[in-house]
Formats: C-alpha cells, structure tokens, sequence
C-alpha cells in the first residue's frame, strides 16, 4: 500500500506564483503546512506559506535542503529546470515525477509523444534546420503558426506566418531556436480539460471549460463549456489517455481546439492547475488545488460537482495603468469573487488577479463577470 501523506505534514511547491498560492490555501486550510522554493522573496506563494526559501533553481545545496523539510514536492511552473526536481526527487517524491516535466517542456517531444500514442494533436512539424523549415512550410503549407519548442507561454516566442516567404524571417525573429511548426487551426472554439489523477490511478476530471483568448492570454473562462455532449465526453476520454500514457499523478491541464467538425486537436498541456481551472474555487465542491494535494498525498480524489454556472475573467496588469482600480465598486457586484495574488508590481500582460461569478445560466455569468470587470 501506497504511504499517505496525513494534514499536519510538509508540502513542497516549486515555484511562487499564483498557482501555488492557491494551492497553498486550499492545503493549509486542510491542515498542512506549506514550503515553498524560488528565486523570489515575498512572492505570491511566500506571502501565504509556512516557509519561504530564496534561491535559484539551480542551486542544488538550497533545493535539497529544502527538500528535506517537506513530505513531497509539486511545482507550479512546468519550466523548472530538470536537475531541480531532480535533486529534490532523490530526497522525497516529486509528483508529478520529473518525466512529465521533461516531455512537457519541450513541444516536440510533448506532441510527439501524443501523436505516437494515437492522440490528436494539431498537426506540427519539428523544425531544427532551414530544410526542416522548408519542408514543413510544404507539407503543412500557410498559415501557420511557428512556436518556441521550450520555454514559451502565453503566445510568447510565437509567430503567425500568413505567406512561405515569411517563414525564414519569421524563424529569424525567435533567434532560429528550436521551432514547432503548427498548421493553423480554423476552429470554432478553445476548450480545456483539468483532471488529477492519485497515486494509485484514481482519475478525475472537471466539466470542461470553455475559453476565450486576448492577446494570445486567456481573458474569459466558462463552466459548462457550450459544446455538444460528445465533445465532452470525447474530451475527458482523451484527456484520461494522456494521464494515463504519461503516467501522471497531480493535476494537469490538456488544452484543446475545437474544430468545426467537432473534432478535439490537443493544443498543449500543462503538468499543473491552469488558469482555466480557477473557477473551480468558487464554483465547484472540490477545487483545483485541493485535487492537487489529494492526489500528491496519495488521498481519495474529492467531488468535482459544479454547484451553478460560473464565468471567471482575468485581471492584467493593463488595469493599474491609472492606477490602483477600484475594488469598492467591484464588490458591488454580489454574485462576483474578487482573487488577488499579492503581486508588488503590475505590468502590461501580467496576471494581477480574476474575478469568478455564479448565475443561472451560463450567458449571464459571462455577461455579469465582464460587467464587474468594467467597473474597475
Ligand atoms: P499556446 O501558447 O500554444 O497555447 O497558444 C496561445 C494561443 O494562440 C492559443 O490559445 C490560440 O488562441 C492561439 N494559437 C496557438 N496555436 C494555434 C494554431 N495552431 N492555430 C490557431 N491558433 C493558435
């Protein structure tokens, strides 16, 4: 039998932000206490955990020592360097393990290892040489979309190529990295799918989200998403295939496109909770990061039973342009749950907050969210 990890226990986060803030609440308020490592001092994390310890990823003496203060370790932030959940993973169990890391981070190896496994993803090219350019541009033709394989998030380290003859310059422009290749997808909608699976291979997932993007960054998350049943079903179905194949115990997030035939094109995945998922906070009986502490402590998952529609929309450092907004008349709106992350300094793009909101149906939890975020 697999050793459970009891409240009264350490638990380690690699990574400080938002994420695992969350994660650090829902496991505090469940009786743990919480360590967290990054190269940040008074971070979003540090501000709500037990410990806070200051050091870069590559600082192997800090990571273990960290290590040896917590029961099991889980990250926030898919690009921790390997030798870091390496160094810790030697000490206590790192979960998800560092394999998951190791394809996620990379989304050549992430959408090969999907496509080899039968799954669907968009179809892509690895792009190492100006021949591998050149050959993806003909095979996949234009548009297309050509990504950073590492290290990109929220549409950063991508570019949009209309016509063939942008292709090099457009190579060019992300440093000729290695490149991924991505034929564009006319589709009718963004979807993704947050799931945890525990130790001993229980798995369960949220309803599926439905998305809206500005920007390249998520701005509008819905609950349940408006799409046919078989979607769903199709949905949960791969995103099951996935935890499985990869072997993943945590929560991850699988992206999708939704095609206008119906079909799911997996987009990306994210070894963690994910910004869609944060209105499981308000709107579900279980949320995202109470799942993420059940399945790393090897617990029984928790009920994800949605108790009304909910809309969550993003607060980006956009909004403190005038300065601090206005929160007074945000909590005039009753039904909207302001979440702010503790973050000193708002920037262009960055994530400051969100606000998640519960109606009757889904159109007016939108509607009401979007409103609340107006009269900021
Ligand atoms: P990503 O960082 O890969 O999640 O991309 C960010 C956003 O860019 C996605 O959520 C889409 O809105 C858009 N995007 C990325 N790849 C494609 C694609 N192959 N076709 C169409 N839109 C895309």
């Amino acid at each position: 039998m697999t050793d459970v990890i009891l409240p009264g226990s350490t638990l380690g986060m690699l990574g400080s932000g938002q994420l695992g803030r969350m994660f650090a609440i829902a496991a505090r308020r469940m009786g743990y206490r919480v360590h967290v490592f990054s190269p940040d001092a008074d971070s979003p994390t540090g501000q709500v955990a037990d410990r806070e310890f200051v050091a870069e990823y590559e600082d192997l003496d800090a990571v273990r020592e960290f290590a040896n203060t917590v029961s099991v370790v889980s990250f926030e932030f898919e690009n921790v360097p390997a030798i870091t959940s390496q160094a810790a993973g030697e000490i206590v169990p790192v979960r998800p393990g560092g394999h998951v890391l190791h394809i996620t981070q990379n989304r050549n190896r992430e959408k090969g290892t999907l496509s080899d496994a039968g799954l669907p993803v968009t179809p892509f090219a690895p792009v190492h040489t100006e021949e591998d350019l050149k050959n993806a541009v003909e095979s996949l033709k234009t548009p297309a979309v050509l990504k950073t394989a590492g290290g990109g998030y929220d549409g950063k380290g991508q570019r949009i190529i209309k016509t063939p003859d942008q292709a090099l310059a457009m190579w060019d422009e992300l440093g000729r990295q290695e490149a991924t290749y991505e034929a564009f997808i006319e589709f009718q909608g963004e979807c993704s799918l947050v799931a945890a699976r525990g130790v001993t291979g229980e798995f369960k997932a949220f309803p599926l989200f439905e998305n809206e993007h500005a920007n390249h960054i998520l701005d509008v998350t819905m609950c349940p998403a408006r799409v046919p049943q078989q979607v769903r079903e199709d949905a949960e179905q791969i995103a099951r295939a996935v935890f499985e194949i990869l072997d993943v115990v945590g929560v991850m997030c699988v992206e999708f496109f939704w095609t206008k035939d119906d079909r799911l094109l997996i987009n990306e995945l994210a070894p963690r909770p994910h910004n869609s998922g944060h209105l499981t906070v308000d709107a579900h009986l279980t949320c995202q990061f109470e799942q993420q502490v059940r399945a790393i402590c090897g617990l029984p998952l928790g009920s994800v039973r949605q108790h009304q529609p909910a809309a969550m929309v993003n607060l980006l450092g956009d909004l403190w342009e005038k300065g601090e907004p206005d929160w007074r008349s945000l909590c005039d709106h009753d039904t909207s749950k302001l979440h702010l992350y503790g973050k000193h300094e708002a920037r262009v793009g960055r994530k400051m907050g969100h606000i998640t909101t519960l109606a009757n149906d889904i159109e007016d939890a939108r509607t009401q969210a979007l409103n609340a975020r107006e009269s900021l």
